[in-house]
């Protein structure tokens, strides 16, 4: 008998991330008293000005389908923002406005990835990457990057890891799970390997540029020795708090904007209009002068620091310093092999589990994000959430032998 689905469901994993998130809801809805720190997305509302911007949208019947890449006069707020804020020069021609970095990243790989193609993604990468490059039946490559080198792959890493297959390379800065943080002079180098290779694509995915806490953010295309190599993926859901709205970006070389308009075109068209609207607002305000966006990244470096400071009171939890977005990725293998009653930890999934079952704390584990000996906490919650989640956590590894 044949299988009722198709084969690249049996192969898609679901999203770890969207899975603990559910369970953490289910036990809620149970009445358990759960702390989520499972989802990335910020605590904070979507600011009023952007807001308003919907509402005068709807008031204006901004509500008929929109161009597939978005309206022209968004596309002109994508390409302003890229001046303002990176220094980069495009034209509304290399814009492709998306329902979220999610499907914006879906239709790259899939305009750039023929079967058998490999894709080279830095671990711990985002949950979706492997799965997206499953969708379009690529190979990924995985290069490892541990704690000790703030999960920072080297260029070295780079060039060991092209080989004549390789199509794209999947890059995260500031970086979901790790929180790291290249460097202007570490993309330099890592894109001086590339531009070796004139036929390898770099997306880069910079949805955590306005989360950073060490300065600047460096984006690939900056280098115009690359540039032409390089699709940068960008979005709203971060840094303007509007993960519902869904509306994500590229900014890609024209023959790859257009075949990415042509996909989405058959499969979801143009995003929300009234999403649209309120994104040329966000868009063309400036960040540094947006008070709720300075607000939002202050408390997330004060969560940062003071869940840093928690942790160091855990045994066994080894962290590093995330520089950027809003989660901390300890190691936690010091666990493995350890028992209270029924529940075994022998991995990261299993102390999620017994957290999760135990005191009511959902993390999400390491091995989703490709690294197995880690766990990862979103910190986009209250500090008396985390003092409450960390203290649980402390008494659970407790009965840990
Ligand atoms: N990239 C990374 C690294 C992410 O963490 C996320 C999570 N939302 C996305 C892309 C997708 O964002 P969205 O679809 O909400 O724009
Ligand atoms: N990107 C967020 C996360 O990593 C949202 C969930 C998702 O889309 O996977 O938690």
């Amino acid at each position: 008998m044949k299988n009722l689905l198709a084969d690249r469901v049996y192969r898609l994993s679901e999203s770890e991330t969207l899975a603990m998130t559910r369970m953490g809801r289910e036990l809620k809805t149970q009445g358990k008293d759960v702390i989520s720190l499972s989802i990335g997305e910020p605590d904070f509302n979507t600011p009023e000005f952007i807001k308003d911007a919907a509402k005068k949208a709807l008031d204006e019947n901004y509500t008929h389908y929109t161009p597939v890449a978005g309206f022209e006069d968004l596309r002109e707020a994508v390409c302003f923002k890229f001046k303002r804020d990176n220094n980069l020069d495009y034209k509304p021609e290399n814009i492709v406005v998306s329902t979220g970095a999610k499907q914006s990243l879906a239709n790259v790989v899939l305009s750039l990835v023929n079967p058998g193609d490999e894709v080279i993604v830095p671990t711990p990468f985002w949950v979706s990457y492997s799965e997206i490059i499953k969708l379009a039946e690529g190979k990924a490559v995985f290069i490892p990057a541990n704690i000790e080198n703030n999960f920072k792959v080297t260029p070295q890493q780079i060039q060991d890891a092209i080989t004549d297959k390789t199509k794209v390379i999947m890059f995260n800065t500031p970086c979901n799970p790790s929180g790291s943080v290249y460097s202007k002079e570490e993309i330099k180098s890592i894109a001086e390997v590339v531009a070796k290779y004139p036929d390898v694509y770099i997306i880069s995915d910079e949805i955590y540029e306005h989360i950073n806490f060490v300065g600047k953010h460096e984006s690939f295309a900056q280098f115009d020795f690359i540039k032409n190599q390089v699709i940068v993926v960008n979005g709203l859901s971060k840094g303007y708090a509007m993960t519902g709205w869904r509306l994500g970006y590229i900014a890609a070389p024209k023959q790859i904007a257009q075949a990415c308009n042509k996909i989405q075109g058959q499969i979801t068209s143009g995003t929300s209009s009234i999403s649209q609207r309120a994104a040329i607002a966000a868009l063309n305000a400036d960040p540094d002068k947006v008070d709720d966006m300075k607000i939002m990244v202050k408390a997330f470096k004060e969560r940062r620091d003071l869940l840093l400071d928690l942790l160091k009171d855990i045994p066994g939890f080894k962290t590093n310093i995330p520089n950027g977005a809003f989660y901390v990725f300890p190691d936690i293998s010091y666990y493995f092999g350890k028992s209270n009653g029924n529940h075994v930890i022998n991995n990261s999934k299993d102390l999620c589990m017994y957290l999760l079952d135990t005191v009511y704390v959902a993390l999400v584990p390491g091995s989703a994000f490709g690294n197995p000996d880690c766990i990862r906490f979103s910190y986009a919650t209250s500090k008396d959430n985390l003092i409450e989640a960390v203290k649980r956590i402390k008494k659970a590894v407790s009965y840990l032998k």
